[in-house]
């Protein structure tokens, strides 16, 4: 197999890889769970016995989840001072930085996922693997 570009029988579907390592799910079949932990992928798809130990997210992810949080998080806190300028600083400290450690929690395995889905479908790392039938 040569590196990219890929063919159009090499090709695997995109979309549908990244929504289900969006969801949490092996990119290959869809059933089987991507992560046995919070950020730790599987070494094999308990459905379809799919190779995932050739992920190569590493700080891919957390890069990703700090842009967005940051940039809603910015916002916010701009917002808060225009909204109410005369509010006691802690206040919206204390809010911002929940929100921003609950939707950095929540968004980094779905992105983490979301990559790993990437990889797969574009045959990355190792995925170039022979075809199933699915
Ligand atoms: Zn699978």
């Amino acid at each position: 197999m040569t590196d990219l570009p890929l063919t159009l029988e090499e090709r695997r579907p995109l979309g549908r890889s990244l929504r289900r390592g969006l969801r949490g799910r092996c990119p290959a079949c869809g059933k089987g769970a991507l992560f046995r932990a919070y950020l730790k992928v599987v070494d094999h798809c308990q459905a379809c016995g799919e190779d995932l130990s050739h992920q190569r997210a590493d700080d891919a992810p957390a890069y990703f989840t700090i842009a967005i949080v940051g940039h809603f998080i910015v916002a916010g806190v701009l917002a808060s001072e225009w909204i109410a300028p005369d509010s006691p600083f802690w206040i919206p400290a204390l809010i911002w930085s929940a929100l921003a450690l609950a939707s950095s929690l929540i968004l980094l395995p779905r992105i983490k996922g979301l990559l790993i889905g990437l990889q797969w479908a574009n045959r990355m790392h190792g995925f170039g693997g022979v075809e199933k039938a699915l």
